[in-house]
């Protein structure tokens, strides 16, 4: 029975893949910031060690005073872990090197998958109300992933437009089954997005044309172009969105987070 003295619970969606450089942490910050723009209530929880999220939206590591770590693994309270970004309705839970031992740490911790379903769920979350929860996951299929996955309604992939793009795909899709059949039954692919891409170049439409062959419609009609503007924000500590706000990077996150609020809307509408 649902619990009518609680807000409804909001969207969580693990952006995952296990290669390095794809795209994760920028398509993190950015459809994290797209999102609020349009008066979501959104959390960024940064579970890479390398913390590029956290530093990407200003968070300096002498400002992490409780992190994801703590949140994981010390009970610490949301209130004490999670801060306002710049950007308005914008909350990061932020990450430092900490979390690499917090890895090792989840193997001989027994309820070690679920600490990051139980942290996000505990009632001291509601204060936030918040809409949305996008986890940016660490470059592997290690524990912190799994604890992401088990943790989400839904996994987003980017998928970088470069030769082998396609490649560990399959292993991927295969850690997101067992996770289905163990632990989390209703995880659902949000979609692949194709990130870094380039019009002008054979390559990208290639990669493109293979993705749309082989994964059909969880490929996102929308495309995230390379764009100098995209790569550029994180060291000025903004999203591009309010960086280069009229860039065509910044236009392609907000297309990008319509296209996840009207396919969803559409999956409702069906009863999914
Ligand atoms: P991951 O989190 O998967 O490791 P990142 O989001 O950190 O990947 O991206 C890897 C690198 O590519 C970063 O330097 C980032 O600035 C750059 N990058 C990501 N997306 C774009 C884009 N659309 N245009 C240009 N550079 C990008
Ligand atoms: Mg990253």
């Amino acid at each position: 029975m649902s619990d009518l003295t609680r807000p409804a619970a909001p969207r969580v969606i693990a952006i995952a893949n296990q290669k390095g450089g794809v795209g994760k942490t920028t398509t993190a910050i950015n459809l994290a910031a797209a999102l609020a723009e349009i008066g979501k209530r959104v959390l960024l929880v940064d579970l890479d060690p390398q913390g590029n999220a956290s530093t990407g939206l200003g968070i300096e590591p002498t400002n992490r005073h409780k992190t994801t770590y703590d949140l994981l693994l010390e009970d610490a309270a949301p209130v004490d872990v999670i801060q306002q970004t710049a950007v308005d309705g914008l909350f990061i839970s932020p990450a430092t090197i900490d979390l690499s031992s917090a890895d090792m740490e989840l193997v001989s911790n027994e309820k070690r998958s679920f600490l990051l379903h139980d942290a996000l769920r505990q009632v001291a979350m509601d204060g936030f109300a918040l809409d949305y929860i996008l986890i940016d996951c660490p470059p592997s299929l290690n524990l912190l992933t799994v604890n992401a996955m088990i943790a989400s309604d839904s996994v987003l992939v980017p998928l970088q437009a470069e030769f082998f793009a396609l490649e560990g795909l399959s292993q991927l899709m295969l850690t997101i089954r067992e996770v289905r059949q163990s632990a989390n039954r209703h995880l659902r692919i949000e979609g692949v997005v194709l990130t870094m891409y380039d019009v002008r170049n054979n390559l990208s439409q290639q990669v493109e044309a293979d993705a749309r062959a082989t994964l059909g419609e969880v490929v996102f009609r929308t495309m995230i172009p390379r764009n100098v503007r995209v790569s550029e924000a994180p060291s000025y500590a903004m999203p591009v969105l309010t960086y280069d706000t009229a860039s065509r990077g910044a236009e392609s996150y907000r297309a990008l987070a319509a296209e996840l609020i009207s396919r969803r809307e559409a999956q409702l509408r069906k009863g999914a």
